[in-house]
C-alpha cells in the first residue's frame, strides 16, 4: 500500500532526465537543482532537507531527512511518515485561501462555477473579460498569468453551440477553440499555476460509441461529424493536460459534460442548443398565441441533459480532489428522447401550440448518454431533475427577457 502511494505521490515531484533530477514545485518556484540537495520552500511541510538519489519517474531511490529521522528511501518514507507524504496531494488540492482564474466567466458554465465557488467560501476568484483578454492571443494570456500568479485555473472558455452552429462552422470552433485550449492549458503550466480543470464535452467521443459513453471511449472511432472541429480542439486541450501531468506532475485534469442548460444560456435560435431553443421557440409561441412550433429533425434523437449548476459542484468537488482521474464525465445519467424534451419544455412554459418536425434540419448523433458511473463511484451526484430544473429554468428565461439580459 504504502509503496503504491509513495510512488504516486512523489513521481508529481521528480523526474529523471538524463540523470539529472528537475524538481518541478506546485508553485512557481523552481528551488535548485544539480547537486541534489534542495531548501525545501512550501509552507505547511514539515520536513526541510532532502537528498535524492533518483532512477527513473516514479521510482524515488534516497534519503528524506524529517524531523530527527532519516529514511532510505520513498517507500520507508511513506510507510513511516504517510501523512507528510500525502501532504503533497493536499497541496494540490483547491483551497480557501487560492486565488481561482476562471476563464469564461460570462459564459453560462463558467459563471454557474463563480457562483458555486463563492457559495462555498471561495472569495479570490480573478476573471478576465474577452474585451480585456483574448484567449486566443498567446503572448497576452502569457503576461496575465504571470501577472496574476493563480493557483488554480477552470478552463470554462470556449466558441460553443448547438448542431446548427458547429456544423456550418466547424473550421472556426476548431481554429478558436484550439487556440484558447492550448494558449490556458501550457500558459498555466509555464506560469506554474498548481491545479487546472478543463472543460471539454461529451461530444469529444466518437459518434459510435457505446453507451453509455465510457471515458475509455475516447479516441476510439470517427467523430461526429456535425462538430467534428470543436471535438478536435477539446480533445487537444484534455490532452495536453493529460501529458502535463504525466511529464510534469501538474494535476491538471478534465471533466466532460454532457448536454448543458441553465441561467445564462445562450437563446439564439439559429445558433444554441436545443433545449434553450425550445425554450424560446414555445415561449415565443405562447406569447405570440402562435399556432405552430417547429423543431428540427426527427424527434428521436436520445439526449441526456444536465442543470449548470449540478456541473458547477462537480467542477469543485473534483478540484478538492487530491488525486482526481484525468478525464471524468458529468453527467445526469437519465435520457430523453428529443420528441419528449419537446413535450416536456411545452408543459414547462405552458404554452399550447402544436408541434411540427423539420426533417430537413441534421438529427446529429442518434444517441448520447455519458457513463456516469466513475464520477458516482467518487462520491459525487446530480442534485437537479430535469423536470424542476426545466421549470426554474423557463423563470429565469422570462426574467432575462424581461431585464433585456438574454443572449441571443
Ligand atoms: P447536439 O446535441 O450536439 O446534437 O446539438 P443540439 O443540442 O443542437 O441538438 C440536439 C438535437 O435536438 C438534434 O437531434 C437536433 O436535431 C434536435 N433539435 C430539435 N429541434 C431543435 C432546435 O430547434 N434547435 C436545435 N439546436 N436542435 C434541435
Amino acid at each position: 500500500m504504502a509503496d503504491n502511494r509513495s510512488r504516486l505521490t512523489w513521481k508529481g515531484l521528480f523526474r529523471d532526465v538524463d540523470n539529472t533530477v528537475n524538481f518541478y514545485s506546485t508553485r512557481d518556484e523552481v528551488v535548485a537543482n544539480g547537486d541534489g540537495r534542495w531548501k525545501w520552500p512550501l509552507a505547511g511541510w514539515k520536513f526541510s532537507t532532502y537528498y535524492i538519489k533518483t532512477d527513473v519517474v516514479g521510482h524515488l531511490q534516497g534519503e528524506v531527512v524529517y524531523g530527527p529521522r532519516r529514511y532510505t528511501s520513498a517507500e520507508t518514507f511513506a510507510s513511516h511518515a504517510p501523512h507528510v507524504v500525502r501532504n503533497y496531494d493536499t497541496i494540490c488540492a483547491m483551497r480557501p485561501e487560492d486565488r481561482i482564474f476562471v476563464a469564461g466567466h460570462r459564459g453560462m458554465v463558467g459563471s454557474a462555477c463563480v457562483r458555486a465557488l463563492k457559495a462555498a467560501g471561495f472569495n479570490n476568484i480573478v476573471t478576465r473579460t474577452h474585451a480585456e483578454l483574448d484567449l486566443m492571443d498567446q503572448r497576452a494570456v502569457r503576461e496575465f498569468y504571470e501577472a496574476e500568479k493563480p493557483d488554480v485555473a477552470i478552463i470554462a472558455a470556449a466558441r460553443v453551440g448547438g448542431i446548427g452552429a458547429n456544423s456550418a462552422a466547424n473550421s472556426r470552433f476548431l481554429y478558436e477553440n484550439e487556440l484558447i485550449a492550448l494558449n490556458t492549458v501550457w500558459g498555466a503550466a509555464e506560469a506554474g499555476v498548481k491545479r487546472l480543470l478543463f472543460l471539454g464535452s461529451t461530444c469529444i467521443y466518437p459518434r459510435m460509441a457505446p453507451q453509455p459513453i465510457p471515458e475509455s471511449a475516447l479516441l476510439t472511432s470517427e467523430l461526429e461529424k456535425t462538430n467534428e472541429g470543436y471535438a478536435l480542439a477539446k480533445i487537444s486541450g484534455l490532452k495536453l493536460c493529460e501529458f502535463l501531468r504525466r511529464e510534469r506532475g501538474l494535476v491538471y485534469h478534465s471533466l466532460m459534460p454532457t448536454n448543458l442548460y441553465g441561467p445564462g444560456d445562450n437563446y439564439d435560435i439559429e445558433h444554441g442548443h436545443v433545449l434553450p431553443t425550445m425554450i424560446r421557440k414555445f415561449e415565443t409561441a405562447r406569447t405570440g398565441n402562435e399556432q405552430k412550433v417547429t423543431l428540427w429533425g426527427s424527434g428521436s434523437p436520445l439526449r441526456e441533459f444536465l442543470h449548470v449548476d449540478d456541473l458547477a459542484s462537480a467542477c469543485l468537488f473534483l478540484l478538492q480532489m487530491e488525486n482526481p482521474p484525468d478525464l471524468v464525465n458529468v453527467g445526469s445519467g437519465r435520457e430523453v428522447t428529443i420528441r419528449q424534451l419537446a413535450e416536456m419544455v411545452k408543459g414547462a412554459t405552458g404554452c399550447r401550440a402544436f408541434i411540427e418536425w423539420d426533417r430537413t434540419k441534421p438529427d446529429g448523433t442518434p444517441r448520447k448518454l455519458c457513463d456516469t458511473r466513475l464520477i458516482r463511484s467518487l462520491g459525487w451526484s446530480p442534485k437537479i431533475d430535469l423536470a424542476s430544473g426545466l421549470r426554474r429554468t423557463v423563470d429565469e428565461y422570462r426574467a432575462e427577457l424581461a431585464a433585456g439580459r438574454l443572449r441571443v
